[in-house]
């Protein structure tokens, strides 16, 4: 059975994109057919985060009904599928969002996971998004303001009856943020995951490659892929600290 599951936030710029491309490294490490899908119609780049550099027919041209869908679906080297935006202005300026759902719906049983990003707010984007998904993953930083709005995303979700897999806070560690507890207290709903504020994002994202592949030992690619195994219904391996990981790696190195 495909699930199909929406990357959405309240704020802007909290990591929604992030995600959904590590998630798709993430998923399709742990074997899972997986298509990633633009969903933010008004501002993609997933392909500038996923290095997508030929992409001629794009989910826009699938919703302005110029290409067909399958041939707007392009593999990715990390070993899953991806259906970028277009970074045509005039596409972006008078897109149908309705058709978003149809997208997905057209997708159904063609993958395990269809992992949706989509755009930040209460608008007829993140609507249409939320109704194309079944299963939504929503995306803050751990502050007030960006909780805040959450919430207001949060109360979207719930009267179109979607179902709210977690709260993945993101950036977490920064001095006067809120704890997970407060978080969950806020918004009535469990954090799933608590990504790092992590330097190696953003040198992946100038470099065009999700963290979990380029550095993966990073702290932000280790819990990215802890999320990917309990999306996977499966418990994620323990972790080991640095010292006896270093310990370990050094016998193995010396043959004991
Ligand atoms: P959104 O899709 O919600 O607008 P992005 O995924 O594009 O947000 O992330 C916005 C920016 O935040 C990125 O360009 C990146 O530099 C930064 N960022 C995201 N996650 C992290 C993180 N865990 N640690 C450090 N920087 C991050
Ligand atoms: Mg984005």
């Amino acid at each position: 059975m495909t699930r199909v599951i929406l990357c959405c936030s309240g704020k802007g710029g909290v990591g929604k994109t992030t995600l959904s491309a590590n998630l798709a490294v993430a998923l399709a490490e742990l074997g899972q057919d997986v298509i990633v899908v633009d969903g933010n119609l008004g501002t993609p780049d997933l392909g500038m985060h996923l290095g997508l550099t030929f992409a001629p027919n794009t989910i826009h041209d699938v919703i302005k009904r110029r290409k067909r869908l399958q041939s707007a679906i392009y593999p990715h080297p990390l070993g899953f599928r991806v259906i970028p935006g277009s970074l045509k202005f005039r596409d972006v300026l008078d897109v149908d969002f309705d058709a978003l759902p149809e997208v997905t719906l057209n997708l159904l049983g063609r993958a395990d996971f269809i992992i949706v990003d989509c755009s930040a707010g209460l608008g007829p984007n993140t609507l249409a998004g939320i109704r194309a998904a079944d299963e939504v993953l929503l995306v803050t930083n751990p502050n007030l303001p960006a909780v805040t709005e959450a919430l207001k995303t949060l109360k979207l979700i719930n009267a179109e009856g979607k179902k709210v897999l977690g709260v993945v806070l993101n950036r977490v560690g920064k001095e006067g943020d809120l704890k997970k507890e407060q978080v969950e207290e806020l918004l009535e709903a469990p954090v799933v995951a608590e990504i790092p504020e992590d330097v190696n994002v953003p040198r992946s994202i100038a470099v065009r490659k999700p963290v979990v592949a380029y550095r993966p030992r990073a702290r932000a690619a280790l819990e990215i892929r802890d999320l990917a195994y309990e999306l996977c219904g499966e418990k994620p391996p323990e972790r080991k600290g640095f010292w006896v990981s270093l310990v370990e790696r050094l016998l193995r190195l010396f043959g004991r």
